[in-house]
């Protein structure tokens, strides 16, 4: 489905990203794992067209999207929702979420439809739907990125960090329902800090460090990694 070879990306002189090959199939779900700083976000940003590799390739469903405009990458079937959530705080729950509907917006049947999936999803955005999002709990916050993302009708959907900052418990509904969405047929690309949560849903993984990936593997053998449980699990 997606497929990056050899590419590489500089932010002025310094390569943020050396010689990436990766690739997504369909209807898995990837996790990316790596400490801050590793390149996660930069990788993100590269695949969604808000940075430019300066070499390789990235093609998705077989076609050239390396270089392409966000937008485009967007309506191509990608969508990333970024770290630190990035909400309209004043704007409602659901004017939030329908922002999301913005490239479908002459479908309004299909927004309907997506809508009621995300709602059922996430049942407390129905209950806060006037609220403004910026007053919601950060869980809560997160769901109604998700959901705006889920509203772009993703066949990718990247997620970056969504669990940073919440509670435990909220950790585990976020990872519970990242799993329902892909069962129910999005393929997921998904950085984490929080490796073992995250590789208990995976179906494989990649580790990145220094803006390289130097390990690749199923959810079985990345779990019983001797190297990955000392450097991301701690145990
Ligand atoms: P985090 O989880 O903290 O966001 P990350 O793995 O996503 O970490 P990136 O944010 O992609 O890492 O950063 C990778 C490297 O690129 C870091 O050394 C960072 O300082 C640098 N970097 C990121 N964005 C820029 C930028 N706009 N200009 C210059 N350097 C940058």
């Amino acid at each position: 489905m997606l497929q990056l070879k050899n590419v590489d990306v500089c932010y002025g002189s310094f390569k943020a990203l050396n010689n990436i090959s990766l690739s997504v199939d369909t209807g898995e779900l990837v996790v990316l794992l790596g400490a801050n700083g590793a390149g996660k976000s930069t990788l993100f940003n590269t695949i969604s067209g808000l940075n430019k590799p300066v070499a390789g390739s990235i093609e998705f469903e077989g076609k050239r999207i390396g270089g392409l405009k966000p937008s485009a990458v967007v309506s191509s079937g990608i969508v990333q929702c970024a770290e630190g959530r990035k909400l309209f705080p004043q704007m409602t729950v659901m004017q939030n979420l329908m922002m999301g509907a913005y490239v479908h917006r002459r479908d309004k049947a299909g927004n309907k439809k997506y809508l009621d999936e995300v709602l059922e999803l996430y049942p407390i955005l129905k209950e806060k739907e006037h609220q403004p999002a910026g007053s919601l709990s950060g869980g809560q916050q997160q769901m109604v990125a998700i959901g705006r993302a889920l509203m772009s009708r993703p066949r990718l959907l990247m997620l970056d960090e969504p669990s940073l900052g919440l509670a435990p418990l909220v950790v585990r509904q976020m990872f519970e329902t990242i799993q329902k969405i892909n069962s129910l047929g999005t393929t997921v690309l998904l950085a984490e800090q929080n490796a073992f949560a995250a590789l208990k849903i995976a179906t494989r993984a990649y580790v990145m460090e220094n803006g390289q990936l130097v390990m690749e593997g199923d959810r079985e053998t990345m779990l019983g990694n001797e190297q990955v449980r000392k450097a991301y699990i701690g145990a």
